[in-house]
């Protein structure tokens, strides 16, 4: 990567700042000094220094997100927000993407990272990830849905979803519910519901594995992984 990349992703500040100390020629690469912004290194094999002191680098940023309504889970879009519009310029640098997508409406986790083995572990159908969504229904949730929902329901379009848990919270007009599946098709969740008469009035992802939503987030805020919930994931 390129040395300037790797000065702003590890906290030397925007590329403009990481150009003057590059000129003053405080940038050492295996002890040469560099002036050079393009030059590449490699951040495995290659000791770069700033001022003689050693460029502790972060390859990967991985951070949980408790994702607002009205935001879409994409790096960019031509109309609307997107959940890295959120992002302070330093997360950014990362160049993180979200993990498996939430509908613009849904609410809660999102992890957001740029590590593509990460993103492809959580996000690959063979895994099994178990994906946990609080739901409010808008009518009565009933023992044959329970019982559909753990058989595996037909879709209206003929495809038939994996074994989901239905646990009910409030049952009524509305209900509260608690789903658990392992696929993330579109619209997934909603489409089960639509599939037995019902209609998703709100969703939010409570949990994606062992990954819990941090109840201390608020709709917007986001934070880096403690080491314990990265281990989690890798
Ligand atoms: N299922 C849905 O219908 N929507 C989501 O955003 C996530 C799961």
């Amino acid at each position: 990567m390129r040395v300037d990349k790797l000065l702003s992703n590890s906290g030397y500040g925007s590329r403009k700042e990481v150009k003057s100390l590059l000129k003053a020629k405080t940038v050492t690469v295996n002890g040469h000094v560099i002036r050079d912004g393009k030059i590449q290194i490699d951040p495995d094999t290659d000791k770069i220094e700033v001022n003689r002191k050693e460029v502790n680098y972060e390859k990967y940023i991985y951070l949980m997100m408790n994702k607002p309504p009205g935001y879409l889970s994409a790096t960019k879009d031509a109309h609307d927000q997107t959940v890295i519009d959120l992002l302070s310029g330093e997360a950014k640098r990362f160049e993180p993407f979200p993990v498996g997508r939430l509908d613009k409406d849904t609410e809660g986790l999102l992890l957001l990272t740029n590590d593509g083995q990460l993103a492809h572990e959580l996000t690959s159908p063979k895994k099994d990830v178990k994906k946990e969504y609080a739901a409010t229904i808008d009518g009565e949730v009933t023992e044959e849905h329970i019982k559909l929902f753990q058989e595996g329901i037909t879709l209206k379009d003929g495809y038939h979803a994996r074994p989901a848990g239905l646990e009910v919270i409030k049952n009524g007009e509305p209900s509260e519910v608690l789903v658990t599946i392992t696929e993330g098709k579109f619209h997934q969740v909603k489409r089960m519901f639509e599939a037995v008469n019902r209609k998703v009035l709100y969703l939010k992802r409570l949990k994606m594995g062992e990954l819990h939503l941090d109840a201390s987030l608020g709709l917007g805020e986001y934070r880096v992984l403690t080491q314990e919930e990265k281990n989690y994931c890798l």
